[in-house]
């Protein structure tokens, strides 16, 4: 069964499954830190170099989505700013933030679960990722495993929901 969102069938696919499963790891780490559960990865040549979840209400700071700390982690382990050779998997579409710090390190690709029509910067709301007039453009894959990437936000924001209406219905 062909599936457009989905790489060709091989061990490419194989790869971006084993590293997205890796991202949903730190999603669900977020989560049981009470933070909104999206995580990242970032892999060069074969290995995983910076793994990461959003921490914004644990550092009290707006820029801690998952992928700028996977981004910082990853120029730490290059000993560079440029990350060329390297491919993001995020349980969410990046945000203008996250999108333009993408191009900025230039990576090569970008690999995320399901769209975010409030905030998507890849392709819902903007086209940051791979937009012509920056000097930069990374290859965008989206909708990679998006089942699973939504199931734990949606979790989320269930039980969020619960606990905030507990008793007063
Ligand atoms: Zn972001």
């Amino acid at each position: 069964m062909k599936n457009d969102h989905l790489p060709a069938p091989g061990p490419d696919s194989y790869e971006h499954e084993r590293y997205m499963r890796a991202a949903l790891v730190e999603a669900a780490a977020a989560a049981e830190a009470d933070e909104v559960p999206i995580g990242a990865v970032i892999v060069h040549r074969g290995r995983i170099i910076a793994r990461a979840h959003n921490q914004r209400e644990t550092l009290k700071d707006p820029t801690a989505h998952a992928e700028m700390i996977a981004l910082t982690q990853a120029a730490a382990a290059r000993g560079d700013w440029r990350l060329h050779g390297c491919t993001m998997y995020v349980t969410l579409e990046p945000c203008p933030m996250c999108a333009g710090a993408l191009v900025w390190a230039r990576l090569d690709r970008v690999v995320y679960g399901p769209a975010d029509p409030k905030a998507g910067a890849c392709r819902s709301l903007y086209r940051i990722a791979d937009d012509a007039r920056l000097n930069h453009r990374l290859e965008v894959i989206a909708g990679f495993m998006e089942e699973p990437c939504r199931a734990l936000l949606q979790d989320f924001f269930a039980r969020k929901r619960k606990t905030a209406t507990n008793g007063y219905p």
